[in-house]
C-alpha cells in the first residue's frame, strides 16, 4: 500500500465574521485536518467549529447534479418540514443525512444546458410579461466578494431591477441605518483585536463567546490585562463572568437603560464637552431628552437594573473615560440589539454613548457591530443589497449611475430595490414572481416561517443554488448543484474591514460548479455576457469600481490580507482605525440622534406570557445546512432545545429534559426544555438551527421601520407540556 501524499493549503475560516486564518491539509480530494495559522485575526486560534467543523463538504447530502422539479410534483409543498406543527423532538443520528429520502422524488436530474436554459427562459418570460420587478434575488453572506459583485450585476443589470438583498438584512441593517446617519459610514471603526488598548469594554447583545469565539479570547485577554468589561444582556452567559459588571436588563429595554446610563453621564460632567463641540452636532436634543425623562430611577422601571448600578456602570465609563480624552472605551455589540422594531435607535444611542465621552477614532476608543457571517461585511461592500451600487454608492446619484451604466453596458433602474422580506411578502401578494436564490435559506432564517413557506410555493419560478437541498431548495423548479467554501478561490472581509483571500482546497464534486461559473453562464443566457478568465479579474472590475477595495489585488492579499481603506497597493496591512479626523458626513461631525423608549411590538398577555428570544450556539451555524451534517459538531449539540428559567420550568410542571410544546400567534414546535437561569424568568431561548424545531415558525415578521430588520428577539410565546 502506498500511502498517499498530504498537501497543505492556507486559507481562512468559512463560518464566521472573525476570519480565522487557517491552514487546512488534505490528501487526495479530502480535507484531514484543519489549524489554526499565524495572523494579526486569530494569533493561530480556532474555536470548534474552524478546528473541527469541515467535514459537511464530503457529505452524501451534497448535490452533484442540477435537478429540475417533475411535473407531478405541483403545486409545490415543501415535503420534509411540516411547519404548522414541527415534526420535532424527533432525534436523529448526528452529523447524518437530515433529508427524508423522499425528499429527492420531486426532482430529476438534468444537463447544465437543460437546468440553465430553463432558468434564463422561464425569468426572461417573468420579466416580459409582468415586469422586471416581478423577479427578484437573495445572495449569500457565505459567499465571496467576487460571487456576490456577480450575483448583484446579473440582478441589477441582467434582470434589471433592485430587487436583490441577503442576509445583511437580517443581522446588523439597523447598525448600518445608525451608522450611516450618524457617523456616515457603516464599516466598523476599530478592529477587535484593539481591545487591548481599551479602558473599558463594552459588550453588549453579543453572545460573543459563541458567536465570534476568537474575538472573545481578545476581549478576555484585554481584562486579565486590567480592562473592565461591562456586558448588557437578556442572558447571562460564559463572558459575564469576567466582567466588572453584568446587567441582565429586561428584553427590548436597552433604549432606557442607555439613556439612563447617558443621563448620569451628563449629570456628573463625565462627557468629553470639547469633542462634542469640535466633533458633533444635535447633542442639545438628546441631552435634553436624557435629562428630562430617563433618570436612573425612571430607566430602572423600564430595564430593570437598579438605579445604583445604572449609576455604578456610568461611573465606570466616565472615570474610566475622563474628559479631555485620556481613557477609551470600545463598544462590540450583536444581534441583541439590531433584531429589534426599535434596532435602529438601539444603535443610535450605542453611538451617542460613544460621541459624548469622544469615545471614537483612537486606540481602543470606537464602535464595532460583530458581523456575524465570514463574508456579511464583504457582500454588503460588493454591493448585495437593494438601496446602494457597490461600495455603498448612490444608485440615484447620475453620475455614479451613469460610471456602473459604462461598467455594465446596460441602463440601471434609479429605484431602490425591496428588502428580503418585504421581498418575501411580494412572492406572497403575487408582485414577486421569479426568484434566483444562491446559498441562502430563508424558509428556516427569514421570521414566520409558515408564511415564508407560503411565499415561496406561491412564486412562478424559483432557481436556487446550494451546495445541500436545503429547505428553501424543496420549493425550487430548478436546482443548481454549487461548490462548498473549500471548492473555489475568493476574497472574504472579515468584521474589522480585512480582505482575505480564501483559497481552492479541494476539487468539487460530480457536475457541481464553482458559483461564479454558473452565475456567469446563467448571465449569458439572460443577455448580460459574462467574461472573466478567473476570480481575480472579476475582483479587479468590483475593486475599480469602489474607493474602499480600488488598491487591493489578489496578488497582494494573500498572507494576512488587507483592512480597507488600504492608502495604496504596497501598504503593510492597510487602515486599523477610522474617523480620527472626522467624519465622512456632510458637515464632517458625528450627529446624536435622541431617543425615546418603544416597547416591541408584540407583548406578553394572558394567552402567550412569555417572551421569546432567538439566537445561535457555539456548534452551529445559522440554518444548520452545514454544521447540522458535520459529526464532530452535530455530535455535541444534536437536538432542538428551549432554555427556560428553573421557575418557569417548575410553573408549567415541565422537567429538565422533557419535551415541550412552544406556540406563538404565527404556529408551534415541540423541543427538548433545558432548565436554566441563564434567562430571567418570563423569557425563554431557542437557537433557530434546527429544521425539526425552527425558532422561525414562532418569530414576528414586523420590520423596524429604518433598518428594515425583522424583530427576532422578541414575540409573545406560551409553554405547554406535552
Ligand atoms: Fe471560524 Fe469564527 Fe471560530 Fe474563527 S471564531 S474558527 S472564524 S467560527
Amino acid at each position: 500500500d502506498v500511502e498517499l501524499p498530504i498537501t497543505s493549503v492556507d486559507s481562512v475560516c468559512p463560518y464566521c465574521g472573525v476570519g480565522c486564518a487557517i491552514t487546512y491539509q488534505k490528501q487526495e480530494n479530502q480535507i484531514v485536518k484543519a489549524d489554526g495559522r499565524e495572523s494579526p485575526v486569530n494569533h493561530g486560534r480556532l474555536c470548534v467549529k474552524g478546528r473541527y467543523g469541515w467535514d459537511y463538504t464530503h457529505h452524501a447530502d451534497r448535490l452533484t447534479t442540477p435537478l429540475i422539479r417533475r411535473e407531478d410534483y405541483y403545486p409545490k409543498q415543501g415535503l420534509s418540514t411540516d411547519v404548522q406543527s414541527s415534526v420535532s423532538g424527533k432525534r436523529r443520528k448526528p452529523g447524518g443525512i437530515i433529508l427524508d429520502e423522499h425528499v429527492y422524488d420531486a426532482f430529476r436530474e438534468a444537463t447544465w444546458e437543460e437546468a440553465l436554459d430553463l432558468v434564463a427562459s422561464r425569468l426572461l418570460s417573468i420579466k416580459d410579461e409582468f415586469g422586471r420587478n416581478a423577479l427578484a434575488g437573495f445572495g449569500s453572506a457565505k459567499c465571496s466578494n467576487e460571487e456576490a459583485y456577480l450575483f448583484q450585476k446579473l440582478i441589477r443589470a441582467g434582470f434589471q431591477t433592485n430587487n436583490v438583498d441577503h442576509c445583511t438584512r437580517l443581522c446588523h441593517s439597523s447598525s448600518v441605518a445608525a451608522l450611516m446617519e450618524t457617523i456616515g459610514s457603516g464599516a466598523v471603526t476599530n478592529v477587535f483585536a484593539d481591545v487591548q488598548n481599551a479602558d473599558v469594554c463594552l459588550v453588549t447583545g453579543s453572545n460573543t463567546t459563541a458567536n465570534h469565539p476568537v474575538a472573545a479570547t481578545f476581549i478576555k485577554e484585554a481584562v486579565k490585562n486590567g480592562t473592565k468589561l461591562i456586558i448588557v444582556d437578556v442572558r447571562k452567559f460564559e463572558l459575564a463572568q469576567y466582567a466588572d459588571h453584568f446587567a441582565q436588563i429586561r428584553p427590548g429595554s436597552d433604549v432606557a437603560f442607555y439613556n439612563g446610563v447617558m443621563h448620569v453621564l451628563i449629570r456628573e460632567g463625565w462627557i468629553d464637552e470639547d469633542y462634542i463641540a469640535e466633533h458633533t452636532e444635535d447633542f442639545e436634543s438628546l441631552k435634553e431628552l436624557v435629562l428630562e425623562r430617563y433618570s436612573p430611577e425612571e430607566a430602572s422601571k423600564v430595564c430593570g437594573i437598579a438605579p445604583d448600578e445604572i449609576r455604578a456602570i456610568a461611573q465606570t465609563i466616565g472615570k474610566a473615560t475622563p474628559p479631555g480624552g485620556g481613557g477609551s472605551m470600545l463598544v462590540f455589540w450583536g444581534m441583541g440589539i439590531s433584531q429589534h422594531t426599535h434596532g435602529t435607535d438601539n444603535a443610535r444611542c450605542l453611538i451617542s454613548l460613544c460621541l459624548m465621552t469622544g469615545n471614537i477614532g483612537k486606540p481602543g476608543s470606537g464602535l464595532h457591530p460583530l458581523r456575524g457571517q465570514n463574508n456579511v461585511q464583504g457582500a454588503s461592500d460588493a454591493g448585495l443589497i437593494p438601496i446602494v451600487y457597490p461600495d455603498y454608492q448612490s444608485l440615484s446619484d447620475p453620475a455614479i449611475k451613469g460610471k456602473f451604466e459604462k461598467a455594465w453596458g446596460v441602463p440601471l433602474d434609479p429605484e431602490p430595490g425591496l428588502t428580503v422580506v418585504e421581498i418575501m411578502k411580494g412572492a406572497l401578494d403575487g408582485t414577486i414572481r421569479g426568484m434566483y436564490i444562491l446559498g441562502e435559506n430563508p424558509f428556516l432564517s427569514d421570521p414566520n416561517a409558515n408564511k415564508v413557506r407560503r411565499a415561496l410555493a406561491n412564486l412562478d419560478f424559483l432557481a436556487v443554488q446550494d451546495i445541500f437541498l436545503t429547505e428553501t431548495a424543496e420549493f425550487a423548479d430548478v436546482i443548481f448543484p454549487a461548490s462548498s467554501f473549500f471548492e473555489k478561490t475568493g476574497t472574504y472581509t472579515n468584521t474589522d474591514r480585512r480582505v482575505q483571500l480564501g483559497i481552492q482546497v479541494l476539487d468539487p464534486p460530480g457536475q457541481s460548479l464553482q458559483d461564479w461559473k454558473i452565475i456567469c453562464e446563467l448571465s449569458r443566457r439572460m443577455g448580460l455576457p459574462m467574461d472573466y478568465q478567473d476570480v481575480s479579474e472579476v475582483f479587479a472590475e468590483f475593486a475599480s469600481l469602489t474607493e474602499s477595495y480600488k488598491t487591493l489585488r489578489h496578488d497582494n492579499l494573500s498572507e494576512s490580507g488587507k483592512l480597507w481603506p488600504c492608502p495604496d497597493p504596497e501598504h503593510e496591512d492597510g487602515t486599523q482605525i477610522l474617523f480620527g479626523d472626522g467624519f465622512p458626513t456632510n458637515s464632517s461631525r458625528g450627529r446624536f440622534v435622541a431617543c425615546g423608549y418603544e416597547p416591541a411590538k408584540e407583548l406578553p398577555d394572558e394567552e402567550y406570557p412569555l417572551v421569546l428570544t432567538t439566537g445561535r450556539v457555539l456548534q452551529h451555524w445559522h440554518t444548520g445546512s452545514m454544521t447540522r451534517r458535520s459529526l464532530p459538531l452535530d455530535t455535541i449539540e444534536p437536538e432542538a432545545f428551549a432554555v427556560i428559567h428553573p421557575e418557569d420550568m417548575k410553573r408549567h410542571g415541565l422537567q429538565d429534559g422533557e419535551q415541550v410544546r412552544v406556540s406563538s400567534r404565527r404556529g408551534e414546535i415541540v423541543l427538548q426544555a433545558r432548565a436554566q437561569a441563564s434567562v430571567e424568568e418570563g423569557t425563554i431561548f431557542i437557537p433557530f438551527h434546527f429544521r425539526e424545531a425552527s425558532a422561525n415558525i414562532l418569530t414576528n415578521d414586523v420590520l423596524d421601520p429604518y433598518g428594515r430588520i425583522p424583530e427576532f428577539k422578541y414575540c409573545a410565546v406560551r409553554l405547554d407540556p406535552l
